[in-house]
């Protein structure tokens, strides 16, 4: 596995930005469709998905809609 070049802001040179993620929840709901309450597992049941844009810097808050140069 080659080394991944880490994007930082070109303002601030920090490397954390606010990304968007979908939270895919999986609930609990009684037989009328009513939320009842979110299933134990949820804290594991959005890793697999990809953060996406637009991003703002933690720091300056610069905002990128894609993290590279
Ligand atoms: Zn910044």
């Amino acid at each position: 596995m080659g080394e991944k070049k880490v994007f930082s802001c070109p303002n601030c040179g920090s490397p954390n930005f606010f990304g968007n993620l979908r939270m895919h929840v999986i609930v609990v709901v009684d037989g009328g469709n009513k939320f009842i309450k979110q299933h134990k597992e949820v804290e594991n049941s959005y890793r697999d998905e990809e953060p996406y844009g637009p991003y703002e810097c933690c720091e300056c808050g610069t905002l990128y809609n894609e993290l590279n140069d």
